[in-house]
């Protein structure tokens, strides 16, 4: 990986991890002790009227499925930005090889190559 595509894929993969953090924040409360990006849906008090209440939970149901989506694609994208650090980032982690630029531009996140991530879907 030379230099500048690394420093192009983390400004990225930063700019990413920044608009889920706050996309999140606003309604999930983070878990400062996790190491991982742990994020708990947070549950809105709109009032005591029943209407109220069928709202909040109807707001619950529908942030709570939003809250996995984003926090896996958060993990993805920290366990990336790590490999940057430990330059390991474009490295396939099953055959080591290059993984090409134009599948990590495609996907930033991306830890292994298209041949690899084929075999392992196949053998699903
Ligand atoms: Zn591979």
């Amino acid at each position: 990986m030379n230099d500048a595509f690394t420093k192009e894929m983390k400004e990225r993969l930063e700019a990413d991890q920044a608009r889920l953090q706050k996309d999140l924040g606003g309604f999930a409360s983070v878990d400062e002790q996790s190491k991982q990006a742990n994020y708990t849906t947070n549950y809105q008090d709109f009032g005591d009227g029943e209407d109220e209440n069928a709202n909040e939970v109807a707001a619950y149901s529908n942030n709570l499925p939003l809250e996995n989506e984003l926090e896996k694609e958060l993990r993805d994208i920290n366990n990336a930005l790590k490999r940057i650090e430990d330059k390991t980032y474009g490295t396939c982690k099953y055959c080591k090889v290059e993984v090409h630029e134009n599948r990590l531009r495609a996907r930033p996140t991306a830890g292994s190559c298209v041949a690899c991530k084929k075999t392992l879907t196949q053998e699903v």
